[in-house]
């Protein structure tokens, strides 16, 4: 894996949170994008390399809903850039990680994404991505 790409923090109200992230960092939100398979609205903030990615539910059936009814809001996942995601999967295959999914799909910021059980990897969720050229 190349690098921490981004964090992901669950949140119940993105533009309350996207005000909040602009006075703790200092900078500006500089993309917000709904994603409609995951029903979730995102917003991204960057510093340097890494990234902070905001995640709010846009249903009550969305995966973000349903962790915060569970745990809350705050950290939801962590992100790893690779160079080739479908590689990336079959070696964490052999890794013995568990998918979430078969393929890879379309996520937010212009990323194949794919995530991996929190269990695997001790309470973590994991995201791997790799920009789509
Ligand atoms: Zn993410």
């Amino acid at each position: 894996m190349k690098q921490l790409e981004h964090i992901g923090i669950a949140v119940k109200d993105i533009d309350q949170a996207i005000d909040c992230y602009s006075r703790l960092l200092n900078t500006s939100c500089y993309k917000t994008e709904v994603v409609e398979s995951q029903q979730v609205t995102t917003a991204f903030f960057k510093l340097k390399e890494q990234k902070i990615e905001l995640l709010a539910a846009t249903s009550s059936e969305s995966v973000i809903a349903r962790f915060i009814k569970k745990s809350g809001e705050g950290l939801h996942h962590i992100a790893f850039e690779v160079d080739d995601i479908k590689q990336e999967m079959k070696r964490l295959e052999q890794e013995g990680f568990t998918p979430l999914q078969k393929d890879p799909f379309k996520g937010a910021d212009n990323k194949w994404v794919a995530f991996y059980h929190p269990k695997d990897a001790h309470g973590m969720l994991v995201e791997i991505c790799q920009e789509i050229h």
